[in-house]
């Protein structure tokens, strides 16, 4: 080997070896909270200090549409609903119609995690969720990635329970810029009780999904760094639900319009007065976390509730 060339594979080396990680990283967070099967009514109805201290401290919208204006030929059901939330994109376009997931189409309308990760490839994401089909469909670019055996009101619940301990070990421990969070007992308590702001199980599921936002949200603000570190913490949900079910809720407002709430230093506060949709979580977390939309991804989505838009 010449001198030259050991001159050049050096420089290669240390070119290579730079560290970059202030510019791969987003200097904000995300914490997105998926709550299957809540209807704004009963959210109200139960007791709720962990949300209601988001609210306190951001945005809530409750009427919230989980069907577009330009298209709604999807059942109102949880595939397609978790899949317009976490992709930010209606079903004609990520294909998923049905809890059957046939003519998916994440290759063209991925995860959001997946757009992270375009614009900075050292951010960290993290899912927890305890519905299989999002972890065996949806999920992608997701670095922790953890998906918990539930049946039934009783074993979601107790799911929910791991999640919440789970993710609150990785928001301890770890560094994470993006995570999402699935709690699937509400619902499955909806479909054997019944889905209102009477039924008292229903209810009971709700405060306890709110006490284990508590605890996410201590840990979250137990974060050396927190104050620097700028979280946003998104909750919504894929339906509501009526008597014992959610599908065909094409005209069921207690089915079809849901809730959202936007919560951190970033977001405006009060109630929201526009329009808002399930398909603008996606879009409202990439944008806190400074990737910049762009059109080619056809997004139905827009950013909801912050302060200014991180335009990068
Ligand atoms: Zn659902």
């Amino acid at each position: 080997m010449t001198t030259r060339t050991v001159l050049s594979a050096l420089a290669l080396f240390v070119f290579v070896g730079t560290p970059s990680i202030a510019q791969d990283a987003p200097k904000s967070r995300v914490l997105v909270i998926g709550v299957d099967g809540v209807r704004a009514d009963a959210l109200k109805a139960a007791k709720t200090p962990a949300i209601d201290a988001l609210i306190e401290n951001g945005i809530f919208a409750e009427t919230t549409k989980i069907l577009g204006d330009r298209y709604q030929d999807n059942d109102t059901v949880s595939g397609p609903g978790w899949s317009s939330f976490l992709t930010g994109v209606w079903a004609d376009k990520h294909g998923v119609h049905d809890n059957s997931f046939e003519n998916r189409n994440y290759k063209d309308y991925p995860h959001f995690f997946v757009r992270l990760k375009e614009k900075f490839p050292d951010a960290m994401t993290a899912s927890f969720v305890d519905w299989k089909p999002i972890d065996q469909y949806i999920v992608s670019g997701a670095d922790i990635r953890k998906v918990y055996s539930a049946e039934g009101a009783d074993g979601y619940a107790e799911q929910d329970e791991v999640i919440a301990n789970d993710a609150c070990e990785l928001l301890q421990h770890q560094n994470p810029h993006a995570v999402v969070v699935y709690f699937g007992a509400i619902d499955e308590t909806g479909h054997r009780y019944g889905f209102h702001p009477s039924v008292t199980p229903y209810v009971a599921a709700i405060e306890k999904v709110d006490s284990q936002i508590r605890r996410l949200i201590a840990t979250l603000k137990s974060r050396e760094q927190f104050t620097d570190e700028n979280w946003l913490v998104i909750i919504s949900t894929d339906h509501g639900g009526r008597g014992l079910g959610h599908g065909s809720g094409h005209r069921v407002p207690e089915i079809n319009t849901t809730f959202l709430v936007v919560s951190g230093e970033s977001a405006q506060k009060g109630s929201l007065d526009k329009a808002t949709y399930v398909v603008d979580v996606a879009p409202t977390a990439l944008s806190h976390l400074g990737v910049k939309i762009d059109p080619q991804w056809k997004l139905d989505g827009s950013p909801v509730g912050l302060i200014h838009h991180h335009q990068q």
